[in-house]
């Protein structure tokens, strides 16, 4: 059935409350769709009329009346940028999306928060293709705006629309749902539904494990891609319903460099490189233009350092887009996984010839620091335990153990002037390179503990590791530290993303470390922090007390903490492995979230939510026949609730689907990225009325009006009437996500000193009235017009002026910067029972029990290793219908170097099957010079299988497949799982990353007819 004829047949069917208009929605839903008109213009064709026009008397722009204007946030990658939305004023319609340029993101010199609307005409900001063609996203003619619930087996992609009532009714109240159609495992089933599950909050999980937590643990939230104030919202529903499994999706991004980085830089997830000011910058896994945050940002600001002589240096298997070569640039293809080596050999070398900052690494303390004329200081020269066996050892020595007093917590180092014990914070100058006793006690200064390390390997051997030669390791070390304070190293998911992720990733932090660039102009920096969402005018934080109990992924907890370790102790056996890892020093471990539940270790789930997550099509390896049968099976997780806007990749697997609203639909509040150095806040809210359709008192389906109603039929705390404090202690509603939203944007409005209220021109170009009118009694009065101002401009961001002072950086970080781990150091692998390191090392890649991978899969059988990368036409699962996108690339590629095609007898274009322990897929491949022999690289975001890939059956009646969206290939299902954890990606062990860029893998051509099958 073509696509309109099919929702004119739901149209006619009359599928209950919430689906009259279904087909209209779909029918409106076109909007690049103009053939058969006459052309309006002779020379601009179709093109819409500019939305400000110019007042030739005055010189003045004013907004074209047929348009409106409006600021929010991108989300077409987690870049954020801000958007500026030409909205047709009749239809209520986007017409063009470009870049707001009061936003750092999407111009260098982002323009004064208090510039009138209409004097930027003439000055707009960018946006990539991807931002450009986020109206596709919107206007997907798949989008779902009605709950759907299945209506054949799990997964059959068989769908019955029903009314908003009856789907909060059945996943609150539970029963045997689905008893009336054909589902031979699940009609027998009696779901628990939320109240029940939610009632059981003062039951034990396990009397034998109190610390597994309450029941209520049982539900799982597993979210994708929300954040900041969204994120928060979805705790808060959580906390209040007493379940502490609500998770993001961070460990299929990259969680492993916000462990690494927050274990150097406390309380940060993040540091950037200052490129603008920058003379040298190295891009370790990551180029200038691909991914990264924000993508199109970092790629202007590498432009501009170029034209001003910086060189910048590109660090990867693969030249992408951004690692052009010539004077100013130079790529390193290195052997993948090995950065680690690589770093480690230019730590030894740069130690070993004495190009460490030892004046700045040699401040112990924050005064010492400042004058010396430091702006940050380190542990480098404070001293370690390393008496092995002792109980403390791999701590740092305290004052009290080191005989200096009582103090527990007090850092101890060898004062250079005296050589003897001294309290850190109180030392002009540490010894740096110490080992010795103290107080009877073998200790070592953490720079010596690095030093070592670094000497653990020859600058060959590393050489050798890495397959760059010792001279060229030398040549990189020596140049990164010919620029002073003004030069970096930036890295990303490419380092990370393996099972030495974590020590990778803190021995590139090492470089920046050693050479004392944190807060000096060209160097690093933490970022301009953000305007206070939270609090102010009105409480939002999570209050509600956090549910207790362990992670269903066991995450922030040590496993030696737990009743099953201790009662294998008790019975006198040895309490390695655990069943699967825990992950004491990381979160978000989003990829064993499945398989735990699947295993019921530490215990099961009665019900599971997804938000805008895919873990089918995102996690490694875990697309598999094996787990789809068993999370296809409602014995084993009997209810699973999807929100999402289209029938995904995965949510093509859950009970019930709600429909969620779009970037342009919804809100956030979120800061700005590091990388732009600027204090912000940029606020995302609904430009357009969404398209989802409405509950009977008007508010538009989405995932809070989800949460929103079970709470209130749960009768949750934190929701309902008295849900918000005001700074006045008086409680005010939450009914809707405007009744949080808009007190969150009012808070940033009037963090500090209040912006001024929003000028009638702008509140009239922006359409900010109707907002108003709308939303009036989410507010008080005397808040609307600063809150509209931050409206008008898309959030709140301080002066460009601010962003740097003189040589330094406006916004400094304060806090020590580590090169010991000591939080790490404290902590053991589960599974081997091996305490893990807390200095930076070359660690082998291996399996969770330790087996090195190319033992695993050796190179004879295995010739090649997948790597994939996120270009700058497709985000990770979710632009397959910006079918502009697709114009400009249909499909990917197996893209290999020239030498292995020839070698294999592979031409361009030709079909190759590309195999790996889990299975195969067939590809076409591309032969480039740009990628380092032995490896394979594919860009995500192709080879769908649900978003309409494959056909749907609504209401019996069946939608076919769109095959722009299956085109391409995906290989992530068939990516490497550890042989000794059921389910398992292959898994930093410490920072908690499923691996992507350690497949082993062997190509061989397709013959005639498998190539035009
Ligand atoms: S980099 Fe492009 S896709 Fe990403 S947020 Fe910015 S404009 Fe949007």
């Amino acid at each position: 059935m073509k696509r309109r004829i099919f929702l004119q047949a739901l149209a006619a069917s009359g599928l209950g409350v919430g689906v009259i208009g279904y087909a209209d929605t779909f029918a409106r839903a076109l909007p690049w769709v103009k053939s058969g008109a006459t052309v309006a213009h002779p020379i601009y064709g179709m093109s819409d009329e500019p939305e400000w026009l110019l007042d030739k008397a005055t010189g003045k722009y004013r907004r074209n009346p047929r348009y409106i204007l409006r600021h929010t946030g991108d989300l077409q990658c987690h870049s954020e940028c801000g958007l500026r939305v030409k909205i047709d004023a009749g239809t209520g319609r986007i017409a063009r999306i470009i870049g707001n340029p009061y936003h750092a993101n999407t111009r260098d010199d982002f323009l004064a928060y208090d510039m009138p609307l209409n004097e930027t005409a003439r000055l707009p900001g960018t946006v990539c293709a991807r931002g450009n063609t986020g109206l596709q996203t919107v206007y997907d003619p798949y989008r779902i705006t009605v709950p759907l619930k299945r209506s054949g087996p799990r997964g059959s992609n068989k769908w019955q629309p029903i009314p908003w009532e009856q789907l909060i009714r059945e996943v609150v109240e539970g029963g045997k749902l689905f008893a009336d159609i054909d589902d031979p495992m699940g009609k027998d089933v009696e779901v628990k539904g939320l109240r029940t599950v939610h009632a059981a909050q003062d039951q034990l999980i396990d009397p034998k494990a109190p610390e597994l937590g309450m029941k209520s643990n049982r539900l799982v939230i597993q979210g994708g891609r929300i954040k900041s104030s969204r994120r928060a919202f979805q705790t808060r529903f959580a906390h209040a319903f007493g379940t502490i499994n609500e998770y993001e999706h961070t460990n299929v991004c990259e969680i492993t460099h916000h462990i690494a980085t927050e274990m150097v830089y406390p309380h940060k997830h993040v540091v950037k490189p200052d490129i603008r000011k920058s003379k040298y910058v190295m891009f370790w896994g990551t180029s200038p233009g691909d991914a990264n945050f924000p993508m199109q940002t970092i790629g202007k600001y590498v432009a501009e350092a170029r034209t001003k002589g910086a060189k910048h240096v590109v660090i990867d298997p693969v030249l992408h887009r951004g690692g052009v070569v010539g004077d100013y640039a130079e790529w390193v293809p290195l052997k993948p996984g090995t950065d680690g080596a690589l770093a480690m050999g230019m730590i030894r070398w740069i130690i070993d010839n004495g190009r460490h900052n030892s004046g700045y690494l040699s401040r112990p303390g924050h005064q010492a620091a400042q004058a010396a004329g430091e702006l940050s200081h380190t542990d480098a020269s404070h001293l370690v335990i390393v008496e092995p066996d002792h109980e403390e050892e791999g701590t740092y020595l305290s004052a009290h153990l080191a005989g200096l007093g009582d103090d527990e917590e007090a850092h101890v180092v060898i004062a250079a002037g005296t050589r003897k014990p001294a309290l850190a914070e109180q030392a002009s100058e540490g010894s740096l390179d110490f080992a010795g006793q103290v107080n009877g006690l073998r200790v070592k200064t953490a720079f010596r503990l690095l030093k070592e390390s670094a000497h653990k390997h020859s600058l060959e051997e590393y050489a050798s590791i890495c397959g760059v030669h010792a001279e060229r390791i030398a040549a990189l070390a020596s140049e990164f530290t010919s620029h002073g304070r003004k030069a970096a190293c930036e890295f990303y998911r490419g380092i990370v993303k393996h099972p030495n992720g974590f020590y990778n990733g803190q021995a590139v932090h090492m470089l920046n470390v050693l050479i004392g660039n944190l807060n000096w102009a060209g160097g690093i920096t933490g970022g301009g922090g953000s305007f206070n969402w939270k609090k102010g005018r009105y409480d939002l934080s999570t209050d509600i007390p956090k549910p207790k109990g362990i992670h269903i992924n066991r995450e922030g907890a040590r496993y030696e903490d737990s009743s099953e370790y201790q009662a294998k102790v008790a019975r006198g056996e040895n309490p390695y492995p655990a069943k699967r890892p825990w992950f004491p020093s990381t979160f978000n471990i989003y990829s064993e979230l499945l398989p735990s539940i699947v295993e019921g270790y530490p215990y099961h789930a009665d019900i599971l939510i997804w938000h805008m997550a895919t873990p089918f099509y995102s996690v490694p390896g875990q697309h598999n026949d094996e787990l789809l049968d068993k999370v296809k099976d409602p014995r084993v997780i009997p209810l699973i609730i999807a929100s999402d806007i289209v029938i995904g990749d995965t949510s093509m697997y859950a009970d019930y689907l709600i429909p969620d609203t779009t970037f342009m639909e919804r809100w956030v509040q979120i800061g700005m990225h590091e990388a732009t150095m600027t204090k912000g806040t940029t606020v995302r809210w609904p430009v357009i009325e969404p398209l989802t359709k409405t509950t009977a008192d008007g508010r538009h389906f989405s995932y809070e009006t989800f949460l929103i109603d079970i709470a209130e039929a749960l009768k949750l705390p934190g929701f309902g009437d008295n849900a918000i404090p005001d700074k006045d202690g008086r409680l005010w509603p939450l009914h809707s996500r405007e009744d949080f939203y808009l007190k969150a944007t009012a808070n940033v409005a009037f963090d500090g000193d209040p912006v001024t209220p929003a000028d009638p021109e702008d509140i009239d170009t922006c359409d900010l009235e109707s907002v108003r009118k709308r939303f009036d009694k989410s507010l008080k009065p005397e808040e609307w017009g600063s809150t509209l101002m931050v409206l008008s401009r898309g959030g709140r961001f301080e002066p460009y002026e601010n962003v740097w002072h003189g040589d330094r950086v406006g916004h400094p970080y304060n806090h020590r910067i580590n090169l010991y781990a000591a939080e790490v150091a404290e902590t053991r692998n589960a599974i081997t029972g091996e305490r893990f390191p807390g200095v930076a090392r070359w660690r082998t890649p291996a399996t969770i029990k330790g087996t090195p991978l190319d033992q695993l899969d050796p190179a004879a059988q295995w010739p090649f290793t997948i790597l994939t990368y996120k270009g700058s036409l497709q985000t990770h699962s979710r632009l397959s219908s910006n079918t502009i996108l697709r114009e400009i690339q249909p499909e990917n590629w197996l893209e290999m170097n020239q030498d292995d095609g020839t070698r294999l007898g592979l031409e361009d274009g030709d079909w190759a099957w590309i195999e790996t322990a889990h299975g195969k897929r067939k590809g076409r491949v591309k032969l480039r010079q740009g990628v380092r022999p032995g490896v394979i690289t594919f860009s995500v975001g192709y080879g769908h299988w649900g978003y309409v890939a494959s056909h749907i059956d609504i209401g019996g009646r069946r939608l076919e497949a769109d095959k722009i969206r299956s085109a391409g290939i995906h290989l992530n299902p068939i990516m490497r799982r550890d042989p000794d954890v059921w389910q398992m990606s292959l898994i930093d062990p410490v920072g908690g990353s499923a691996v992507f860029y350690e497949t082993r893998a062997r190509i061989t051509p397709a013959d005639k007819a498998e190539a035009t099958a």
